[in-house]
């Protein structure tokens, strides 16, 4: 049996099948301050933190709302878009 192998290039999670294909690696979900499962980002959830950092509100793509677990005790915006690792 064949078997296909993959590294997410953000993570370094190694992925395997059986057969050629495209994974997408679940990291890109993550919260990097606290591991938590991020929730998907709303214009009116963070319509109050819009102009904080100067940043366009359309690259936020995932939003982590366990501020009490950050450093700076406030919500955190991820840009990270879905990583694709292609396994060969
Ligand atoms: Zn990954
Ligand atoms: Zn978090």
């Amino acid at each position: 049996m064949a078997l296909f192998s993959g590294k997410c290039s953000r993570c370094g999670r190694v992925y395997y099948e059986d057969h050629k294909a495209v994974v997408v690696c679940g990291c890109w979900e993550l919260c990097p301050l606290c591991g938590a499962k991020m929730e998907a980002y709303t214009p009116d959830l963070a319509a109050n933190t819009y102009a904080k950092d100067g940043k366009h509100e359309l690259l936020i793509l995932r939003v982590c709302n366990n501020a009490a677990e950050h450093f700076d005790k406030s919500p955190f915006f991820s840009y990270q878009k879905p990583v694709e690792v292609e396994l060969s």
